[in-house]
């Protein structure tokens, strides 16, 4: 993980690009990529792996870029979330459902 924030600093410091991430901006890049993603569905289940791989990577590192920019850590902000989920699904109750915690 440390490589890959290196080398989008880098990246976009090299273009002097930091000035236009706001957090604002960077969340809604990630809307927009999500969109992309599910264009690469759109219509039938024929998709073309090098597409999604390539929307899933803008995805990801739109995802780390915010996390930068609001000085948190990426893992550490993951396994508090899973820490939650795993209070809110527990496997007792949640193995082989979908269905929300709420409702559990
Ligand atoms: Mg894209």
């Amino acid at each position: 993980m440390k490589e890959v924030l290196e080398r989008i600093r880098k990246f976009n410091e090299d273009r002097d690009w930091d000035q236009f991430h706001t957090p604002e901006n960077l969340a809604k890049s990630i809307a927009i990529e999500s969109g992309e993603l599910l264009e690469c569905f759109q219509w039938n289940n024929d998709f073309n792996q090098k597409e999604v791989c390539e929307e899933l990577a803008d995805i990801m590192s739109y995802c780390i870029m915010l996390a930068d920019r609001l000085h948190v850590d990426m893992e550490t902000i993951i396994m508090d979330k899973f820490d939650q989920n795993e209070q809110k699904y527990p496997v007792s109750k949640a193995k082989g459902v979908s269905t929300k915690y709420d409702k559990l």
